[in-house]
This record gives C-alpha cells, sequence and structure tokens, in this order.
C-alpha cells in the first residue's frame, strides 16, 4: 500500500496564479533575487521548510488556551514537560528561534579563540560561533562530496578525523563537537545512530563537551528506521530519544520539527553551564518561562514535536521526497542521492553545464523555476557560498552548484509536486538555453539575502 498523509485540510489559503509577463517583471524588479520577491508573486513556495509548516487543529485549540503569564506560565510547563519526555533533559529554555538558542548556547559555553568541531555547521550557526571569536570546522564524512553516491548516511562526520584533532595540535582548543540532525549544510543527509554513538563516546572520553544541533530531530530518527541495521523495528520517538541521551546538550530549532511559526529551545545536562544560559537568556530573549515564544507558539510546538513523530506522518512526507525525487531523475535531472526527507537539492551544475560557475547555474536553474513557473526555492552553490573580489566577480567556486527545493510540512499535496515535476522537465528539455547570470551589487555580510544580479 503506498503513503498517504494521515490529515485531512480543515481550512485553506489561495494561492497565486500569474503570467509569465508578471512573473518576469516581478523577478527584473527584485534583482532576479528571490528573497526580494514578494510572496504574492509566488505560486508554490519551496524556499525553505522552516516555520512554514501547516498546524493542526491539536495545535491551534492549544494554542487558543496558551497561558501569557509573565512568570510560571502553564503553557511553559506544558512546553517543558513534552520536551523533558523526548530528551531526557533536566535542563529547558525556550527561544524565540534556533539562533537565539545557538547564540545564548555558545555564548555560555565557548570561549574566544575556541574551536567547534561538526559533521557541517548550518549557517546561522557557524555565524554565532565566529561572532565570539571562536572557530567553526566542518568534518564531514567522505562520501559526503559524491552526490550521487547511494551511501545511506552521508551526514556522518568523519570519525577517524575527529580522533586525529581530538589528538592534534588543536586539541586543548576544542570547544564543542556539534552534530546537526540532519546535516542541513550537508544535502540533508541523515547521521546514524553508531555515528553518533562513536561520537559519544569519543567526545566522554575526551572532555569535551557533544551538542545536537536538533532542527529535524524526528526526520533524521525516521532515516535511521528506515536504513540504518538495527532499527527497523524501533519507532521514531525511539531513536530520538535514544539520540538526545547520547549528547551532553542540544540546540533546536522548532520552525522545522516543531511544525511551528515559531520556537525554538535549548536542553542541557550540566546545572553550571545551564545556570550561566539562563543568566543570558533573561537578558537576551526574556524569561526563563517564555524565553522570547509567545504562548501560543509555547502550545504549538509542545503538541508539534509529538505529532511529528508519528510513523504515519514520517512515512506519507518521505515518500512525497522520494516520489519527487525519482520524477527529477525520470526527467533527466539528478539530485543529490539518495533523497532526503526536508529538500532535494538539484545538480544544476551538471544540468547547465553550458553555464561556468561564474555564471551561477544553481540561481539561473532557480530563476528559471521561477519564471517557467511560479516555483520559488534557493540556490546553494557559488552565489552562496562562493569567494567574490571586490567587482563582484567570482574568484573560487563552491564545490557544488546545487538548488535546493524544501517541502514545507503537510502544506502541499501530490498534485502541486506533480506541478513541480512537470516544471522542471519542461526546463530540462532545453536546459541549454538557460541563461546565466552575473552579479551587480553583492553586500560583504549575509550576501545572499541582498544580492542584485542581472542575467547574461
Ligand atoms: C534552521 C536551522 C537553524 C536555525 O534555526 P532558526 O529557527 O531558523 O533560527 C539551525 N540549525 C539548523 C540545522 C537549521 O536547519
Amino acid at each position: 500500500m503506498r503513503a498517504f498523509p494521515p490529515y485531512r485540510a480543515q481550512v485553506v489559503t489561495g494561492i497565486p496564479i500569474t503570467t509569465r509577463e508578471q512573473r518576469a517583471q516581478a523577478l527584473a524588479d527584485a534583482g532576479y533575487n528571490a528573497f526580494n520577491l514578494r510572496a504574492n508573486m509566488v505560486t508554490i513556495d519551496l524556499l525553505t521548510d522552516s516555520g512554514t509548516g501547516a498546524v493542526s487543529t491539536g495545535q491551534e485549540s492549544a494554542a487558543a488556551a496558551g497561558d501569557r503569564s509573565y512568570a510560571g506560565s502553564d503553557s511553559f510547563f506544558r512546553f517543558r514537560q513534552a520536551i523533558t519526555d523526548l530528551t531526557s533533559f533536566p535542563h529547558v529554555f525556550p527561544a524565540h528561534q534556533g539562533r537565539a538558542a545557538e547564540r545564548v548556547l555558545f555564548a555560555s559555553l565557548l570561549k574566544p579563540g575556541q574551536i567547534s568541531l561538526s559533521n557541517t555547521h548550518f549557517d546561522t550557526t557557524r555565524a554565532n560561533i565566529e561572532l565570539l571569536g571562536c572557530t567553526a570546522r566542518d568534518l564531514p564524512c567522505a562520501q559526503a562530496a559524491d552526490l550521487d553516491s547511494h551511501e545511506p548516511f552521508k551526514g556522518n562526520i568523519d570519525i577517524a578525523e575527529l580522533e586525529r584533532t581530538l589528538a592534534g595540535p588543536d586539541a586543548d582548543q576544542i570547544g564543542m563537537v556539534l552534530m546537526t540532525i540532519t546535516n542541513n549544510g550537508g544535502g540533508g543527509q541523515p547521521v546514524s545512530m553508531a555515528n553518533l554513538t562513536a561520537v559519544s563516546e569519543i567526545c566522554r572520553r575526551q572532555g569535551v563537551p557533544l551538542i545536537l544541533d536538533a532542527a529535524r530531530f524526528a526526520e533524521n530518527a525516521w532515516l535511521v528506521t528506515q536504513r540504518e541495521s538495527g532499527y527497523a523495528g524501533s519507532s521514531p520517538r525511539e531513536v530520538a530519544e535514544a539520540a538526545f541521551g547520547l549528547v551532553d546538550g542540544c540546540v533546536a530549532s522548532l520552525k522545522k520539527d516543531g511544525i511551528a511559526p515559531m520556537g525554538a529551545f535549548i536542553g542541557l545536562r550540566d546545572t553550571e553551564l545551564a545556570r550561566r544560559c539562563e543568566m543570558n537568556l533573561i537578558a537576551t530573549e526574556g524569561f526563563r518561562t517564555y524565553g522570547g515564544m509567545s504562548a501560543h507558539d509555547l502550545e504549538r510546538t509542545a503538541v508539534g514535536i509529538g505529532e511529528v513523530l508519528d510513523p504515519n506522518y514520517l512515512a506519507a512526507r518521505a515518500a512525497e521526497a522520494s516520489r519527487l525525487a525519482q520524477q527529477a531523475n525520470d526527467a533527466g535531472v539528478d539530485i543529490v542521492q539518495p533523497a532526503g526527507v526536508h529538500a532535494l537539492y538539484l545538480n544544476a551544475g551538471r544540468l547547465l553545464s553550458h553555464l561556468p560557475p561564474s555564471r551561477f547555474p544553481g540561481h539561473a536553474l532557480a530563476c528559471e523555476l521561477y519564471l517557467r513557473g511560479g516555483i520559488r526555492c534557493a540556490e546553494l552553490g557559488s552565489l552562496y557560498l562562493g569567494e567574490f573580489d571586490d567587482d563582484n566577480e567570482l574568484v573560487t567556486a563552491a564545490p557544488f552548484e546545487l538548488v535546493r527545493i524544501a517541502l514545507p510540512r503537510r502544506v502541499y499535496g501530490q498534485a502541486h509536486y506533480d506541478y513541480v515535476a512537470d516544471v522542471l522537465a519542461d526546463i530540462a528539455k532545453d536546459s541549454e538555453r538557460v541563461p546565466g547570470y552575473r552579479v551587480l551589487e553583492a553586500p560583504q555580510l549575509l550576501r545572499h539575502f541582498n544580492l542584485r544580479l542581472a542575467q547574461v
């Protein structure tokens, strides 16, 4: 039997239908930067899976009963209970979103000059580490560099490299090891429990704190039940509980697997570290029983982290992603293999091989998806990760030219994704005609949000 979503729509919202001319105008006005587009000009919005999930009636009825007390709100206690049931962390702090949780935890844990090691740091995670005068070093496993390999756990950290680094000249400077599940910066690939267990043992032996960046804890757990031997009989909840049990603490955005518009949490075992975080939280986010979250979002996330672990939901979501991946392959568009759950990563460098990295094939494909179909998604290639000179010319290309098609939770149905596949197939038919782009304006900081480009 095919998997289907275990919910039905009770409230829907319309989506804009536009003409090619309107889209061409809107994209030109936006400086060919999808972040500058008004959402009312986007038909299918696959820019991100963050904060875009559809909430349930269970979440909304809980939200309606939210307790907005400044201190000691009932909503906080329900939030904390849901998180301790899952994670077993004795200390739990809310934060308004993942990057705020990162800022509070890292400022309390790291000293300037220290190094963070990770399978791959997410971009805000890296930024928060670097803002403290620390260094973020990625140690992805070797298989991650082979986009076509079907290795099941390409999100893993390179264990040998981790051990070498912890025994090397920088050993005294390692402030933490951070494992991102799933590995968002690394193609959305999962981390195996074997890898996490090995990291946990190494960190314990070396006395280095191990932190999870657990934005997609449920999707990682689902992929473990599907791909790792010994876990086929486990529930996603059991796997997620075991993963949290292996670490000293975590930061987690709840805009992803919390299926909520806003929210995050910090979970910790160490009481002294928790005390420092609490000071920082109160000074910069809010009191310890809301930490920048509204009562509504405390309630929505408390319900959301239960709903997201429903195996029927996860099976349907994973099936949706694999089906779109298969359709893309059938149309001759290669994706980063194997397909994950929260997004597909299209190999634009290969599809648009007539465009060199300096003409941004990933960006060109993303723009073409918008121009032909009103579909919005994000480039993950040289525009985002490359290095530029003062004349905005690319000097160092990114290793890959990818486009990320993110899949919002519970939002679009099969017919929407069939449409996306049709547009992609249409582009693939005469892909050599897709034009490239050059950069007109690029700020130094947070470049990809504020770029302006022109078609070449
Ligand atoms: C989204 C995300 C973050 C940051 O969370 P926000 O809620 O967007 O601030 C951190 N790490 C990972 C892996 C993420 O996907």
